[in-house]
């Protein structure tokens, strides 16, 4: 019999294939998430992983030195929403200056979710 269990990000029940521990299902958002947390998580605990990554975004903005300048003159409304978000952020650290908020800035990951067309009360992602 298929075991299933509830995604802990969606709530949708989804059928334990291989690894009995799954906690995310397979769609795409929910594994986004489970991609972040691993990320933040590892980030926070593991000063060896920690440099790595710093050296990789060091290296790669040295191979690409333009990239965010041409991203955002091609990309004005993200420029406009970031700003947005840079502005409440920096409002949220005056309050709380030790907040464990996940930051809302695409800069590794860009999350990119498409939510269609509502209907029957449920939202689908593409
Ligand atoms: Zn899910």
């Amino acid at each position: 019999m298929e075991r299933k269990r509830a995604c802990i990000h969606c709530h949708r029940l989804f059928a334990l294939v291989r690894n009995p521990q799954q906690q995310f299902c397979s769609h795409r958002l929910c594994q986004n998430m489970r991609k972040s947390n691993w990320h933040r998580a590892k980030h926070k605990q593991d000063s060896d992983y920690r440099g790595n990554q710093s050296q990789a975004c060091k290296r790669w903005r040295k191979k690409n030195p333009n990239y965010w300048k041409q991203y955002r003159a091609t990309h004005p409304d993200y420029t406009d929403s970031n700003r947005q978000k840079q502005k409440q952020h920096k409002q949220m650290r005056r309050k709380k200056p030790l907040c464990s908020e996940t930051s809302q800035f695409a800069n590794s990951d860009a999350l990119i979710v498409k939510i269609s067309v509502i209907t029957n009360g449920y939202s689908y992602y593409k």
